[in-house]
């Protein structure tokens, strides 16, 4: 055990390390030779170097570079040195999260980790939380317990008596909401296609004015933090409309919400705190490896209506005991990393990382503003979305950054216009990669574009 524990380190000390050399996506050979772990399952033990060996010579190369500074895509952050160390500590624990009886230390970092988030997210103090996997379950997760809510205030217990026959609820989203959020409604038995859809401005905002008439039996979800561009809804404005008709607020801060930990951005999230449920990410702008999302629910008791479960084999104590706000029961003690992130990094290395994010997005802005391509988005946290002219145009942009391999951008088409998205998420991120992607793109872009 402990040569292979030290080979694994080896070997993925090797892998990061070479990260600066390679280019971001895969390499045709590396993907050719995936095939060779098409193959049967062996009769015999082998012995585990062995399998470790070939994972890594197979495996590494076939890798996207995302735990690098010039990964782009999506909302995609590394993996902060603590986070990562103490993930593999974790793994060698093999413990149980659900229960305290099976993981004391489980559970106790989860309860300080929830302290600390509260805390760094501006959130209410009094606040619950659920570790789960990421924003889209985080989603479901607090989604759930505003339907336990707003239904047994109806005198229906939903997870007694499931859908069939409830009062019916009504959901609001904004037009340009997250595709994870329609899919966690879909899973709840809320439907995708029952929203009712509020009109947004050109960033992507709700609009409060054109908010539907709101009820007790209405769910109100906003946003901290568009996908595309960033922006934030009106939280503040809505919030109070919808507590005048006592509906429920819930919040999509998948990568936004941190922008509450970084002094220069925190007016972004002003009014989000009102809301009453909230689901964000650990992995995106936290730095935590996969997977790790949280559900926070302003009361408690709301997410252990949701999602509490008992049996008389399983211990009933005073405790906070993380299955009883979580879907699952067994699962990964996965509070250890964010608990982990959070002590190294503390208020001021957390906001540091944050406010670095959104220079380099300013600073990518300003270099394609500079060479006459136009940006989309008003550019306030760690999104850029540029186009550089006709759709087909900025369609060969993107390929011929994908291929050139400096760094990895996606696309998108935003309210009907195609472009390139850059997302700034890492902590590895430098000014130097920034600089030396930049010019990789302005130099992909004079290529494609006719003179
Ligand atoms: C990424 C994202 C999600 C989904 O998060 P996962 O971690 O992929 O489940 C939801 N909402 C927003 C706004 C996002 O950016």
């Amino acid at each position: 055990m402990k040569d292979l524990l030290q080979e694994a380190a080896r070997r993925a000390d090797a892998y990061l390390a070479g990260l600066d050399q390679r280019t971001v996506t895969p390499t045709a050979e590396a993907m050719e030779r995936l095939a060779r772990l098409d193959e049967p399952l062996s009769a015999e033990p082998s012995d585990p170097a062995e399998v470790l060996a070939l994972l890594d010579s197979l495996g590494s190369p076939a890798t996207v570079a995302s735990a690098g500074g010039r990964y782009f895509g999506f909302v995609t952050g590394g993996s902060l040195p603590a986070a990562l160390a103490a993930n593999w500590l974790a793994g060698a624990w093999d413990q149980n999260g659900a229960l305290s009886v099976m993981s004391p230390i489980a559970a106790k970092v989860e309860e300080v980790a929830l302290r600390w988030l509260l805390e760094v997210l501006a959130l209410p103090p009094e606040a619950g939380a659920g570790f789960v996997t990421g924003a889209t379950m985080a989603n479901f997760t607090a989604l759930a317990a505003a339907r336990h809510a707003l239904l047994q205030r109806q005198g229906w217990d939903v997870e007694a008596q499931g859908l069939f026959g409830a009062p019916p609820l009504t959901v609001v989203v904004g037009d340009e909401v997250h595709v994870s959020l329609l899919k966690a409604l879909s899973l709840l038995g809320l439907g995708r296609e029952r929203v009712v859809r509020v009109p947004v401005d050109g960033q992507g905002r709700m609009r409060p004015d054109a908010l539907p008439p709101l009820s007790p039996a209405t769910i109100v979800c906003i946003q901290a933090g568009n996908v595309n561009t960033g922006a934030f809804d009106p939280a503040a404005a809505i919030c109070a409309a919808a507590h005048e008709s006592e509906a429920w607020v819930h919040v999509d801060g998948a990568f936004g919400l941190w922008a509450a930990a970084a002094p220069a951005r925190a007016h972004l999230t002003a009014g989000f705190a009102e809301a009453d449920s909230w689901a964000t990410d650990g992995h995106k702008w936290l730095n935590v490896p996969y997977d790790s999302g949280i559900a926070f629910c302003r009361r408690p008791e709301h997410l252990r209506g949701a999602m509490a479960a008992t049996a008389a084999y399983l211990a009933q104590s005073d405790q906070r005991e993380p299955m009883h706000y979580t879907p699952e029961i067994s699962r990964r003690a996965r509070g250890i990393e964010i608990w982990a992130a959070l002590r190294s990094l503390g208020r001021a290395g957390l906001a540091g990382m944050i406010e670095r994010n959104c220079r380099a997005a300013a600073r990518f802005a300003a270099g394609l503003r500079q060479a006459g391509y136009q940006v989309l988005n008003q550019v306030e946290l760690n999104q850029v979305l540029v186009s550089f002219g006709q759709a087909e145009t900025t369609r060969q942009v993107i390929a011929g950054v994908q291929a050139d391999g400096a760094c990895w951008c996606g696309g998108t088409v935003w309210q009907g216009q195609t472009a390139m998205r850059i997302s700034v998420s890492s902590w590895v991120t430098t000014e130097e990669d920034v600089e030396r992607s930049l010019a990789a793109i302005l130099r992909v872009a004079q290529a494609v574009l006719p003179k």
